[in-house]
């Protein structure tokens, strides 16, 4: 028998997650000797023993990982003997900052869910049950390192029988920070609208009967509140739709389990594994028909958003009730509230009572959304599960980035060394809630990472609001300012998370990006690296009229698109559509003549909507995207109907294919068809442009970003026809292809720019 003694680190997701319990039983198992201790940046693990018994020791690190860790690297190197004879955990250096990389919020484990539901165990029914495997993480932090004093439960002094599973190595427990139990931790209360407490011996109970009854209530959560509401009801749903103000968007659902789900909609192998993943996001499912969930929970989509239970208390309360509408605890536009207060002054004209708690959120962070596109787990929403685990890049940079995001559905990021940190979701910059939100996320994410950035990074547009902080924070800091264009940082966005920086082909498809020419862009074709870009191709411009006011009432869009592409006979055509009431259609009309108060855009997502107007799905919408959305979903494939863009210079030209629309609906040719035909347009024109790009220029890797691409029908199909032609798809999985993933790639692009800067040249 040889004995060795390796010296062995390990960076990335270590601390917090149970590592060093781990490292302890399996060394222990194996006989090894040794210590494992926590540094700044890392574990660092001395090992001593049999050489065999260190190979058994190695391998289960691939095998027998805990859940929430993730090793980003690790290093090993040979060390002289030191005949220790026990293994040991050793105490953190006084100095070591702890997490560099702060685990997400993680769904209830099953080892927690079947002590939770164990009458004889000490937690049973317990609503704040966690271990290192589970539980708040993010939500709770003030500061780093992460350790109970720097939490929200820092207040709770720990029972004596808690103290000693968190104090035991072998405990499942080990340093649990938010370690919890009836007698010494947090604990429920159900209000009044007033804030005055409701008598009873079980909230919980008091709140499924509330339910029950068509009481709406807002439920405190992992990292915020939730409006809850019975989803079989349709009076209940109305009731809040008209106290929420929100008109015809859909609202998540959270159901028992997947048997309940599979009542009430398709679930994919992909999905299945999305719905039972530790982040727990809500999942877009397809519907089936049913009569169980209200019509007015997701009108006119083919989708709904399913999330299961993901802290105890939703376990508990699910328990009761199977099918709830689980839906941000806000006002409209306002981020999600996470104070008790905050939460009865904002949401007390809706809800109707509250189930509050006081283990306190420190950081805001919303459900995150995914779907199974390619038969890939795609994030549309990271936030709740995802933020604040870094991406690694391909490369380091220096220095440190600040990038401020998008103006709708924003986030920020953090690059620093080879990581990027995304914030969570924090929302459209609409409210000056939102706003101060979105500086409060500044600071709290550059404490948590450490960072000091040396560059702001962010949108082009001149009347953005993180346009105009860009340039307040670069002055106050003496930092220097990048402004990055839209879909630029989309296309960079997708080559970030796919660790690739050369040239790539970019569709870069949505509804709203300020151009280089000051129009508004969004069906660009780009050829682009992490530095530059090039619009090789873009869609024909087409006036909006009225601005905003066209993006609202999307039959102004089918109107301008008629006007272009059936000049003798646009108003008659109208009329037949039934495209507006008669007298609506001139004054509009004759500001599209005129060109007043119009702005041009060349947006894919703006087609969409002016398409679905045409067809008569949506002229008039009542949130972002929905005439695109249920244009998916009248979707019927068909090989009858086929429809065509045609090129002029680096134009797509949308003329004869509105014309072949026109035509076909009058014809009486069906809406569903019709509609098929248009995404299948749109995805034979990415191959041919991806095809005579690669003739010209001999590149085959084709990403394929921006909100449009959240259209499974159209990604799908897109990916399907490049494939076959040969290319290289790159699609988003880990970061949002919507505006959620801007900052992504305004990071990496001023990054890149720094760097060049630097250099001198
Ligand atoms: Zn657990
Ligand atoms: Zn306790
Ligand atoms: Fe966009």
């Amino acid at each position: 028998m040889t004995r060795k003694r390796l010296g062995l680190k390990f960076y990335g997701i270590v601390q917090g997650v149970g590592f060093r319990p781990f490292i302890y039983r399996t060394a222990r198992a194996r006989n090894l000797a040794g210590f494992v201790k926590n540094l700044s940046d890392s574990v660092l693990v001395e090992i001593e023993g049999d050489e065999s018994a260190i190979e058994h020791f190695l391998d289960s690190l691939d095998t027998h990982l805990p859940p929430l860790a993730v090793i980003e690297r690790a290093t090993r190197k040979e060390l002289p003997l030191q005949q220790d004879t026990t293994f040991k955990i050793e105490a953190s250096e006084k100095s070591a900052a702890i997490p560099v990389h702060i685990s997400p919020d993680i769904a209830t484990c099953d080892d927690c869910l079947a002590e939770l539901f164990d009458p004889d165990d000490r937690r049973y029914l317990y609503p704040f049950i966690n271990c290192t495997n589970c539980g708040p993480r993010f939500t709770i932090i003030y500061d780093i390192p992460y350790d109970r004093e720097n939490t929200t439960m820092a207040v709770f002094e720990m029972c004596e029988a808690c103290r000693k599973e968190y104090e035991d190595p072998l405990n499942r427990r080990f340093h649990a920070e938010p370690i919890a139990c009836p007698h010494c931790g947090p604990r429920l209360a159900l209000l009044n609208r007033d804030g005055t407490g409701i008598k009873t011996q079980d909230p919980l109970a008091q709140c499924a009967e509330r339910l029950a009854r068509g009481e709406i209530l807002a439920i405190k959560g992992l990292g915020g509140f939730h409006l809850a509401a019975d989803a079989t009801r349709a009076d209940v749903v109305a009731k809040l739709r008209e106290r929420k103000r929100r008109g015809e968007k859909a609202f998540a659902l959270m159901v028992r389990n997947l048997e309940d789900i599979e009542k009430i909609a398709h679930v994919g192998e992909t999905e299945w594994e999305i719905l039972t993943s530790p982040q727990c996001p809500i999942v877009l499912l397809r519907k089936k028909r049913n009569r169980i969930i209200a019509d007015n929970v997701a009108p006119g989509l083919a989708a709904y958003g399913i999330m299961l239970p993901y802290t105890p208390l939703h376990h508990l309360l699910l328990d009761k009730i199977p099918y709830l509408i689980m839906t941000s605890g806000n006002q409209r536009d306002e981020p999600i509230c996470i104070a008790n207060r905050e939460a009865l002054t904002n949401l007390g004209g809706i809800a109707d009572a509250f189930l509050t708690h006081d283990r306190g959120i420190r950081l805001r962070c919303d459900d995150s959304i995914a779907m199974s596109l390619n038969g890939k787990m795609t994030i549309l929403r990271r936030s709740r599960g995802f933020a604040p685990a870094p991406l690694k890049l391909h490369k380091k940079f220096d220095p440190p980035v600040l990038a401020l995001g998008a103006h709708l559905k924003n986030t920020i990021c953090l690059l620093k060394d080879d990581f990027a940190f995304l914030s969570p979701h924090i929302g459209d910059l609409e409210t000056p809630k939102a706003r101060d939100y979105l500086r409060q996320s500044i600071r709290l994410m550059e404490k948590i990472t450490e960072t000091t950035p040396g560059i702001v990074a962010c949108d082009l547009h001149p009347s953005y609001f993180t346009h105009r902080l860009a340039e307040d924070l670069a002055g106050e800091r003496n930092i220097p300012w990048i402004n990055v264009q839209h879909h630029h940082a989309h296309v960079v966005s997708c080559m970030a998370e796919k660790g690739i920086k050369d040239y790539v082909i970019g569709f870069s498809f949505d509804g709203t990006g300020y151009g280089l020419d000051g129009k508004i862009w969004g069906g660009e074709t780009l050829i682009a690296d992490t530095k530059n870009f090039e619009r090789v191709y873009h869609l024909r411009n087409f006036p909006l009229a009225g601005g905003e006011r066209a993006i609202q009432e999307p039959w102004r869009i089918g109107l301008a698109l008629l006007m272009d592409s059936l000049p003798e006979d646009w108003e008659g055509n109208a009329v037949k559509l039934g495209l507006a009431e008669p007298g609506a259609l001139a004054p509009v009309a004759s500001v599209l003549q005129k060109r007043l108060n119009t702005v041009e855009a060349s947006s894919m997502g703006r087609l969409f909507d002016g398409v679905s107007a045409i067809l008569g799905c949506r002229k008039v919408i009542s949130y972002e995207g929905q005439g695109a959305m249920e244009l998916e979903a009248i979707c019927q494939k068909s090989t009858g109907v086929s429809l065509h863009f045609s090129r002029s210079g680096n134009e797509f030209d949308y003329r004869p294919l509105i014309r072949d629309i026109v035509d076909l609906k009058l014809s009486g040719e069906s809406a569903g068809k019709i509609a098929y035909a248009f995404h299948r347009a749109i995805a034979d024109l990415v191959r041919d442009t991806a095809q005579r790009i690669r003739d010209e220029r001999k590149l085959d890797r084709v990403v394929l970003t921006g909100g449009c691409f959240q259209n499974k029908i159209l990604t799908e199909l897109s990916s399907r026809l490049l494939r076959s032609e040969g290319f290289t798809v790159l699609a988003h999985e880990n970061i949002p292809c919507n505006d959620g993933g801007i900052s992504l790639g305004q990071a990496v692009i001023a990054a890149e720019k720094g760097e060049w800067n630097g250099n001198g040249r």
